[in-house]
């Protein structure tokens, strides 16, 4: 019994464990069909979907919906083209619009028509163009516009060409506007920029100046002197050659005729001529010292003796107030002083009727 009954147990149990099988078969095959059927409504769903709707783009520019496109990679490309190049005009630079369209992509029922075109023109309907120019500037200011590069270097080569004496106030600019300016051709610019080079200034014309000759007889002499109250008319003025102390004046001084008027002055004071004249002595003369004669005009002549410095030579052409030695006390003197003299046709003269 007992083994009887163990068996049906076995058996019992087999049973149990080939109805699992068969039902995980079962099982299986309804599933199998449950896809089957799920794919071919897909299937069916999609060809249905495509049959009445298109994938496209919905494209927003500015965040507002502007519209359906087919293809967005044209109108990308179309756009791009735009924005570098413009409506092809050569001057400009580029376009710059508000901002770039979004795309997102949808389905479209296949009746609704997309509009690429009418999107393409919207977008660059609202395109700013900037035109690329040059600006020719002459010392900073704004002269002539040109449409290319090559027109200014041609310009400045020929301005080169004909040494425009400003060729280094003209500077070039690159520039970029929204309106399109005026634009010069290179001649206009070449002859409105060119400016003559200075002509040489003229060689001062050389007055010839009178020269006053040292005809006037011997230099110094004292046989030829006018009474100090005699005035003569010179014709001419004369200014103080320096300024000092009168220490001896003209006339008879009793042992001897005083020819000049001494004005002592520190050593090396500039002494400045008296008038307009020629030199006609320059040079170390016995009692005199250093020397200075100088002839003016009318036959008007001053002398300057006892000098440490002479600035002028013989011949020279001296303007009144010129400086032409300085005071020493050369020659027969004892101090510094300068020994003026005025002499009138060889006759020495009263300085004072004239000077001091
Ligand atoms: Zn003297």
């Amino acid at each position: 019994m007992e083994k009887i009954g163990y068996n049906i147990v076995r058996y019992e149990r087999r049973v149990f464990q080939i109805s699992r099988i068969k039902k995980g078969i079962i099982h299986l095959r309804i599933w199998m069909k449950l896809i089957i059927i799920v794919g071919i409504a897909v299937l069916l769903a999609l060809s249905a979907i495509s049959f009445f709707y298109k994938p496209t783009y919905e494209v927003t520019y500015n965040g507002e919906f502007v519209g359906y496109i087919d293809d967005k990679g044209e109108l990308q490309s179309k756009i791009n083209e735009y924005i570098t190049n413009g409506n092809g005009d050569a001057n400009v630079a580029f376009v710059q619009i508000q901002s770039m369209p979004q795309y997102e992509i949808c389905l479209l029922k296949k009746e609704v028509k997309t509009n690429d075109e009418e999107i393409y023109n919207r977008i660059i309907g609202t395109g700013v163009s900037y035109y690329k120019y040059y600006t020719i500037k002459l010392d900073g200011e704004d002269k002539y516009n040109l449409a290319t590069y090559a027109e200014t270097e041609d310009i400045m080569n020929k301005l080169k060409e004909k040494e425009s004496n400003n060729i280094d106030k003209i500077t070039t600019v690159e520039k970029y506007d929204t309106s399109l300016v005026e634009f010069s051709n290179v001649d206009t610019c070449v002859d409105g920029l060119y400016e003559e080079k200075p002509k040489p200034k003229p060689k001062p014309v050389v007055v010839k100046q009178p020269t006053y000759a040292s005809n006037n007889g011997a230099i110094g002499s004292s046989r030829n002197v006018n009474n100090p109250y005699n005035s003569v008319e010179l014709g001419i003025s004369l200014i103080h050659p320096i300024s000092g102390v009168i220490s001896c004046r003209y006339g008879n001084q009793g042992s001897y005729y005083h020819t000049g008027l001494d004005i002592a002055a520190p050593g090396g004071t500039p002494i400045q001529v008296a008038a307009d004249g020629t030199v006609t002595y320059a040079g170390y003369h016995y009692s005199y010292g250093n020397l200075l004669i100088v002839n003016h005009a009318n036959g008007v002549q001053t002398y300057y003796a006892h000098c440490s410095q002479l600035y002028a030579s013989v011949g020279d052409w001296v303007a009144q107030g010129q400086v032409i030695g300085a005071v020493g006390s050369t020659g027969n003197s004892t101090g510094n002083h300068l020994h003026l003299e005025v002499r009138v046709n060889g006759t020495a003269q009263n300085p004072q009727n004239y000077l001091y």
